[in-house]
């Protein structure tokens, strides 16, 4: 069966509704700035803003989001901050707003920018995380004082469909091969199912390489020799450690954008889901994952010429006029990076709106 999920159809006009998640931190201005450039671009996309208060002692606030989102079917979001002090059996809503809408699929494209200095050249990695069950099930207790016990849930369904969507997802992008992440030399039963179900997806292809590499060595070879990975997928906590060394590896948490699919909704944010609370409203922060992460929005939506021509404007901004902030070793503020984008939109022909 094709597990990729379509859009919700476009509404009278040919305008699309999205759901927006400013979330806190850098969150309500990174998103602010996505707004101002899709106004310039002319872009067919209503936003509807849902705040979500993390001080809220209530689910109200994410429980409207997620109504939200099964209105519209996709969302944009800041992240939503952590209060760390709650029950262990309280999910943080970022998490909470991931396992009701069964966004099962976290897909994060790492790709080197010719224009950003790093160690490593040529990388070029899809990372595709199981995203709602694993290390993430919010199940632990105290069994007796000062024993806790914390369970990892792997099951045969989930871990099926995400194999399948990677292999699907590889296809489709004419990729080579797909690396299993694991560790079941250890965790036996967990991983070694997990890793079972991806050998049994992969030999339904057979256009596809398939190989397995247990998750220390994998992190270890990623810092020394990047560009041997193509497509790799594994289970939630591997997920959120490996990709946070990619986007380290191709000049950090401002770059790189993410998404998270189910079968009815579609999440769009940054890939490592920082809320850079130490440097919000301070016109700083780096806005281009989070444009980056609006273009694959739009792509969702199938307006392909709006991502193009935004995504082509961040990029040249990065390679080629080197107008750089601070995270990336430049001296320009977030502003400026965006003024910068909307100018070669312009200077692209496309249709824009008044400044
Ligand atoms: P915090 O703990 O302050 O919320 P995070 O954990 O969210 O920070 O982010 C980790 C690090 O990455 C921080 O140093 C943060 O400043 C940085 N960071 C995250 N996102 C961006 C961005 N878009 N631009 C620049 N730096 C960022
Ligand atoms: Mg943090």
């Amino acid at each position: 069966v094709d597990i990729m999920l379509q859009p919700p159809p476009a509404k009278y006009g040919g305008r699309h509704t999205v759901t927006l998640i400013p979330g806190d931190g850098i969150g309500p201005e990174l998103l602010s700035h996505v707004r101002e450039v899709f106004r310039f671009s002319c872009v067919p996309v209503d936003f509807e803003v849902v705040h979500v208060n993390s001080a809220d002692e209530t689910e109200n606030d994410i429980n409207n989001a997620i109504t939200a989102i099964r209105r519209n079917g996709v969302a944009l979001k800041g992240n939503i901050e952590t209060n760390h002090n709650m029950m262990p059996s309280v999910k943080s809503r970022n998490n909470l707003l991931r396992t009701s809408l069964d966004l099962f699929a976290n897909v994060m494209h790492c790709q080197s920018l010719p224009g950003v200095q790093t160690r490593h050249k040529n990388i070029d990695i899809m990372i595709i995380r199981e995203n709602t069950e694993g290390e993430y099930s919010s199940l632990e207790h105290e069994s007796v004082s000062g024993v806790v016990e914390s369970l990892k849930i792997i099951t045969r369904n989930n871990s099926f469909r995400i194999a399948d969507y990677a292999f699907q997802l590889a296809r489709e992008k004419g990729r080579r091969r797909v690396t299993a992440v694991h560790k079941a030399n250890i965790m036996k039963l967990g991983d070694g199912l997990f890793l079972q179900c991806c050998r049994e997806v992969a030999s339904g292809y057979p256009d596809i390489t398939f190989d397995s590499m247990i998750v220390d060595n994998t992190t270890m070879q990623l810092v020394s020799k990047p560009q041997q990975f193509d497509v790799m997928v594994m289970p939630n906590l591997y997920g959120n450690v490996v990709s946070n060394v990619c986007a380290g590896l191709v000049g950090g948490p401002g770059l790189v954008p993410g998404a998270n699919y189910g079968r009815d909704y579609a999440v769009f944010e940054t890939a490592t889901r920082n809320t850079g609370k130490s440097i919000a409203n301070r016109n700083i922060a780096n806005p281009t994952a989070m444009l980056l992460a609006s273009c694959m929005m739009l792509d969702h939506l199938k307006l392909h010429d709006h991502a193009s021509s935004i995504r082509n404007a961040v990029l040249t901004t990065m390679n080629e006029t080197r107008l750089h902030t601070a995270d990336i070793g430049g001296q320009g503020t977030t502003s400026e990076v965006v003024q910068s984008v909307m100018r070669i939109i312009q200077s692209k022909g496309q249709l824009t709106a008044e400044l």
